[in-house]
């Protein structure tokens, strides 16, 4: 067990002018937290933040980063809030604790690889303080370690997710010395059977082995030194359990035909010297072909540069060697961990270029610190800006732009899910289908069968095929209802002129027309008539040889159709049934009023009152305009909502007055509002329930006959 005066002077040997205090501080403040705590070896907890903070100075962390290490366990496992962990020892140190505390939560479920790699994404996201992952990484790294004390069950669990997510970040990271160990314990401990044999048969060639690997690495050292290439370091070992094992699995075949498990690796001065040491391993042993790998000049995603070559010894089996540069063979070990230290009076160095992309945003954050502890310090990037990773119900993670909202999560499902999306749940709680998503957030979508997209969701749509499909089903509905609207007004303008509409529509002089005006069908035709591009009259006008009208004198008798039952419309547009109108929300005229129709662009009739302020604007086109009526046939409708308006003098028992009068005849008030102006007034704003336009007149009447009431309106929305 390592002593924290240890890891103190440990720290202090790299970073001399280190705030050692506040490590000093966090060490007893964790001692105390954790104090009566104990593993499930039985040991004190303590030993586990200790051991994780001196895993971070081994990488030459800094004071932050330790401290972090020595209280990551505090805000999960004790009472300390995250709050607390800033008023003590600062923003920079609660926040990596609380990064470290975060990623721990998420559950992680799914075994698929394709999962896998979407999780791995997601941790990182969530991730804007490199240091968060390094102290992560020393904990599983630690707990891996004394992992054999756990009951088997989160054994494997364990195992299983530091195999699945834990070491491909660090291999991601460049680190390989950490990836490595938790590759090594995890098949160990996911597949003890496996584990176990395999490596009783490496002790049984271990001896033999080794004689070899001393043998070989005298030949090459004397090689080498007679072409006077520098040595910097010549080891060979045998490789890796796991390594060797995927090895055999993938070839599916036993271990004793498998003699390449040594590997033997040259640590050289410069680059001139790794492919100079090469051409002198290649005479000295035959290449295996296809086996030359160049990652120096073509470097690994992670950064990793290194010669790899497989030759044939002298007893006829072939060995790995690996060539590499100092430099080459910290990155390699060490990942993005050993950055900082090459870090100093080499900004710029073009061998940061080939780190990838990752990296080179770290890099590009960082460009302008000269100090190599400083690139840790304010280590704050979005490493994935475009993406945000979201948990469907069933735990899978997806990734979608960022900006998405449920509904484009929805449409990423399926176009159905889409379309009858009515409603969303985000980590358990209703939200609006605008909301933003974020990382880590769990989703479930609402469905009602037969619901239609909203225009209104155009407006936060982030993903193009949400979009898409939106407008698709919007146009396409546009569309149909146009072509409706067109038919039923040419329709009515047919029998105006005593012609069958029927036959007209196949009429060679109408699509004669409809060909001039460059409509390719009947429909097309009839659908510019509904979107108030072209007038019914028009049409049958250009239709028919002139001189073969004959206008009928009076209204058409129409068949005794009644309106379709559930409109709440009532409103009809004469000469025609069914046709579908609205009433426009501006003026929201009520049954009585005298009215005008208008025929909107794609979206049917909209219905104004003939003393509404914007009919005057829409009717510059006459075309367009249609004569509508209330429906005579109806009583029975619900309600219109009417806000009205007044002006009335500030006085006592005003508001009660008015709602005595207004309720003394029969009429339902849904709101009233009050505002008391400065020049002794107040406006009062009232809901009322009106049937029709008569009801509405008596309820005007009976407010204006109120002693103080100056003003009565009826609100229009312009
Ligand atoms: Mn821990």
């Amino acid at each position: 067990m390592i002593r924290f005066e240890s890891l103190l002077e440990k720290v202090r040997s790299y970073s001399p002018d280190a705030d050692l205090e506040l490590l000093r501080r966090a060490y007893v403040f964790s001692a105390m937290e954790h104090k009566g705590q104990v593993r499930h070896s039985g040991e004190p907890y303590l030993i586990h933040p200790l051991e994780v903070a001196d895993l971070l100075a081994d990488m030459k962390l800094d004071v932050v980063a330790v401290s972090a290490g020595l209280l990551h366990d505090v805000v999960e496992d004790t009472l300390t809030t995250p709050e607390r962990i800033q008023e003590l020892f600062g923003a920079d140190v609660a926040h990596v604790v609380e990064g470290v505390t975060k990623i721990g939560a998420i559950p992680f479920s799914s075994k698929e690889e394709r999962q896998a790699e979407n999780f791995r994404k997601m941790l990182l996201a969530m991730v804007d303080d490199i240091r968060v992952i390094l102290v992560k990484l020393a904990d599983r790294l630690h707990n891996m370690r004394t992992l054999g004390h756990l009951p088997e069950e989160r054994r494997i669990k364990i195992a299983q997710e530091t195999l699945d997510i834990y070491a491909p970040i660090a291999s991601r990271l460049g680190m390989s010395k950490v990836k490595n160990e938790l590759e090594e314990l995890s098949f160990r401990y996911l597949e003890p059977k496996a584990y176990e044999g395999l490596r009783a048969k490496v002790e049984e060639r271990r001896k033999s082995a080794e004689v070899i690997i001393e043998e070989l690495t005298r030949t090459l050292r004397a090689k080498l030194d007679g072409a006077e290439i520098p040595v910097h370091q010549l080891d060979g070992r045998i490789k890796r359990l796991f390594s060797i094992h995927r090895k055999l699995q993938k070839q599916k075949i036993d271990l004793d035909r498998v003699y390449d498990f040594i590997a033997v690796r040259v640590v050289t001065g410069s680059v001139k010297d790794c492919y100079a040491a090469l051409g002198i391993i290649h005479q000295t042993w035959a290449p295996v072909p296809g086996r030359i790998k160049d990652f120096i000049a073509m470097p690994r995603p992670n950064g990793y540069q290194s010669l790899h070559t497989s030759v044939i010894s002298e007893h006829g089996f072939p060995f790995e060697v690996q060539i590499r540069t100092d430099e080459m063979h910290q990155r390699a070990e060490e990942g993005i961990a050993a950055h900082w230290k090459y870090k100093e009076g080499r900004v710029g160095d073009h061998s940061d270029e080939r780190y990838f992309q990752w990296m080179r945003q770290l890099l590009e954050v960082q460009q302008e610190v000269r100090d190599p502890q400083e690139f840790l310090r304010n280590l704050k990037v979005d490493l994935y800006p475009e993406e945000v990773y979201i948990f469907t119900p069933k735990g899978e993670v997806r990734s979608l732009p960022r900006g998405s909202t449920p509904v484009d999560f929805a449409y990423s499902i399926h176009t159905d899910v889409g379309n009858q999306c009515v409603g969303a749940r985000v980590n358990g709680r209703m939200v609006p289908l605008r909301t933003r998503l974020q990382n880590g957030d769990i989703i479930e979508i609402i469905t009602q069968a037969g619901h239609r997209p909203s225009r209104d969701w155009l407006a936060f749509l982030t993903t193009s095929r949400a979009r898409n499909k939106v407008k698709h089903v919007l146009q396409t509905e546009e569309r149909s209802r146009s072509i409706d609207l067109g038919r039923r007004l040419f329709e009515k303008e047919a029998r105006r002129f005593d012609l069958n509409p029927r036959t007209m529509l196949e009429s060679e002089g109408l699509l004669k027309f409809a060909t001039e005006y460059g409509a390719k069908t009947a429909d097309e035709l009839l659908a510019n008539i509904g979107y108030g591009k072209l007038s019914a009259r028009t049409v049958v006008q250009k239709s028919v040889p002139a001189g073969q009208l004959k206008e009928r004198l009076g209204e058409p008798t129409l068949p005794q159709r009644r309106a379709p039952r559930g409109s709440s419309d009532k409103i009809t547009v004469r000469g025609t049934d069914d046709i579908l109108v609205f009433r426009a929300k501006c003026c929201n005229p009520i049954r009585g009023e005298s009215i005008v129709g208008y025929i909107t662009r794609g979206k049917g009739v909209s219905v104004h009152s003939a003393s509404c302020p914007n009919v005057l604007n829409l009717m510059f086109d006459p075309e367009r305009r249609i004569d509508v009526e209330w429906d005579g046939a109806v009583d029975d409708h619900a309600p219109y909502t009417v806000k009205l308006t007044m002006q009335v003098e500030d006085r006592k028992g005003m508001l009660a007055e008015i709602s005595a009068r207004v309720s003394d005849i029969n009429t339902n008030i849904t709101n009233m509002e009050a505002r008391t102006g400065d020049d002794q007034q107040a406006r009062i704003d009232m809901t009322v329930e009106i049937r029709d336009v008569k009801h509405l007149d008596r309820v005007v009447k009976s407010i204006k006959g109120i002693q103080g009431v100056l003003g009565v309106e009826r609100a229009t929305r312009t």
